[in-house]
C-alpha cells in the first residue's frame, strides 16, 4: 500500500485521434514540473500517477498548476484481491468527515469478482455502519469515496481542483506584448493555458523608463513561466522610435503611431520565433487607444491574428484573474511604462487609418525598425528563477 497522486485531465478527452499526443505532452509537462521533487510520473490505464515526493501538499500545489490538469487526488494504492482490506481502508479514509456521501466505484478490470454497483453497496454499507456522522445521498453528495479497480485498487476522497486548459506546447506559438501592467500578463496566461507556447516582446525606453521597469517586466515573465516552464523575452529598444514620433508627428496621433510600431516590431519578432499570432492585453474602451477604431488601426499593420483574450473583461475582472495567477502584486509596483511616459493629453479616439498612415510618412519606418531589431536583448526566464524587483 502506498500514497500517491492521481491526476485527472479535462478537455483532452475530446481530442479523438490526437489524444495520445496530448497525453504524452501532459505527462512530459507534469514530469518536468515535479523534477525538483525527484518524483516519478507515469501514465497507466488512462490515468496519470505521481509518486515519490516528500511533501504531498507541495507536490499537489505544483501539479495543480500544470495546464491540462483538471484535478489532483491524493489516493491510496493497494492490492485489489483483499476486498475486506479495501473496505477497511475506505472506512479509515472517511474518518472525521461529516454530512452526505456516496461511494463511486469504477472497474476497468472487468474480471473482478464484484461489479461497480456491488462495490458501491458493500463499501457504502460498511461506512454507514462505522461512521455515524454520515448519510447517503447518491444525487448530490458532499463527499465521494472513489474506488477504482484497475491493475491495483485506488481509493480517494479529496479532489483538489486544478488550473485546467490544454497541455502547454500543443497548440502552436504566439508572441505576447508584455508591458509592466496588469492586463498583458493575464492575457498571456489565458492563451498559454490553451496550450499555446508563448514568448514575450517588451518595449523598453531607456532612460525614460528605468532598469527597474525592465526587471519588473522580466519578473512578470518569470511568474508566467511558473506555469509554462521557461519563456524567451525579447527586450526591444524603443527610445529612438518614441523620440522621433514625439518630435515629428501630430500630438493627438502619437499614441496610435507608437502602437502601430509596437505591432510591426512584434510581428518581426514573431517571424523570428516562428510564432503564428500576437497577444495583447487590450480591453475594448479601456483607454483612448483601445476604441474599436483604434484597435483597427493597429491590426492594419500586421498580417498575423491578434489575440486579445481580455477584450470583454472589466478591469476588476482582469484584476481578479491577476490575483489568482499571482501577477497582481508585481504588476502593481510603481515603475512607469513607455506608454505612460509619452502619453499625449488629447489622444484621438476615432482615428482614420489613412490619416494615421499620412502622419507616419515623415518617419523612416524601415530604418527605425531595423535599428530596433538590431538592438534586441534576449533574456530567457524560468519559473524557478527568484524575483528581482520584489526582493
Ligand atoms: P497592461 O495592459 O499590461 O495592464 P496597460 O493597460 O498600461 O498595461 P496599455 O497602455 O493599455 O497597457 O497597452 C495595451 C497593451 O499594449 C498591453 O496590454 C500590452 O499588450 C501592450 N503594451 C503596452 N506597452 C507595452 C510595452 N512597453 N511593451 C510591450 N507591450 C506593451
Ligand atoms: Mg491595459
Amino acid at each position: 500500500m502506498r500514497e500517491l497522486l492521481l491526476v485527472r485531465y479535462g478537455e483532452i478527452f475530446l481530442k479523438g485521434q490526437n489524444r495520445p499526443y496530448f497525453m504524452r505532452t501532459l505527462v512530459k509537462n507534469i514530469r518536468e514540473s515535479v523534477k525538483c521533487l525527484h518524483a516519478d510520473v507515469w501514465l497507466h490505464d488512462g490515468r496519470i500517477f505521481v509518486y515519490g515526493f516528500e511533501d504531498m501538499n507541495q507536490c499537489i500545489e505544483i501539479v495543480r498548476n500544470v495546464f491540462g490538469v483538471h484535478s489532483v487526488c491524493p489516493a491510496i494504492e493497494m492490492e485489489k484481491d483483499d476486498f475486506d482490506a479495501i473496505t477497511r481502508q475506505a472506512i479509515a479514509m472517511m474518518e472525521g468527515i461529516q454530512g452526505t456521501f456516496k461511494v463511486s466505484a469504477r472497474r476497468s478490470d472487468k474480471l473482478y469478482p464484484l461489479d461497480s454497483p456491488q462495490i458501491n453497496e458493500r463499501i457504502g454499507t460498511a461506512i454507514l455502519r462505522q461512521r455515524s456522522g454520515l448519510k447517503v445521498d447518491v444525487h448530490h453528495p458532499e463527499h465521494v469515496m472513489n474506488v477504482e479497480i484497475r491493475d491495483k485498487a485506488y481509493l480517494y476522497v479529496k479532489v483538489v481542483p486544478a488550473v485546467g486548459g490544454m497541455p502547454y506546447g500543443t497548440n502552436g506559438k504566439a508572441c505576447l506584448l508584455l508591458s509592466g501592467g496588469i492586463d498583458s500578463p493575464v492575457a498571456g496566461f489565458m492563451i498559454a493555458k490553451r496550450g499555446v507556447t508563448i514568448s514575450c516582446v517588451h518595449f523598453h525606453s531607456y532612460p525614460y523608463t528605468s532598469d527597474f521597469a525592465k526587471e519588473k517586466v522580466l519578473d512578470l515573465a518569470r511568474l508566467l513561466a511558473r506555469y509554462t516552464g521557461q519563456i524567451r523575452v525579447y527586450v526591444v529598444p524603443f527610445t529612438e522610435i518614441q523620440m522621433q514620433i514625439h518630435e515629428k508627428c501630430p500630438q493627438d496621433y502619437t499614441t496610435l503611431i507608437m502602437r502601430r510600431f509596437m505591432m510591426r516590431l512584434s510581428e518581426k519578432v514573431a517571424e523570428r520565433e516562428g510564432a503564428q499570432a500576437l497577444i495583447t492585453g487590450e480591453s475594448v474602451g479601456q483607454v483612448a487607444s483601445q476604441t474599436m477604431e483604434a484597435l483597427g488601426t493597429t491590426d492594419a499593420v500586421v498580417t498575423r491574428p491578434v489575440f486579445r483574450p481580455v477584450i470583454g473583461f472589466d478591469k476588476q475582472e482582469i484584476i481578479e484573474v491577476a490575483e489568482r495567477i499571482g501577477t497582481f502584486k508585481t504588476s502593481s509596483l510603481p515603475y512607469e511604462d513607455c506608454c505612460t511616459v509619452f502619453t499625449p493629453r488629447h489622444p484621438v479616439t476615432h482615428p482614420k487609418v489613412d490619416k494615421i498612415a499620412k502622419a507616419e510618412e515623415v518617419l523612416d519606418a524601415e530604418t527605425l525598425i531595423q535599428a530596433a531589431m538590431d538592438g534586441i536583448e534576449t533574456v530567457v526566464v524560468h519559473g524557478s528563477d527568484p524575483l528581482v524587483v520584489e526582493n
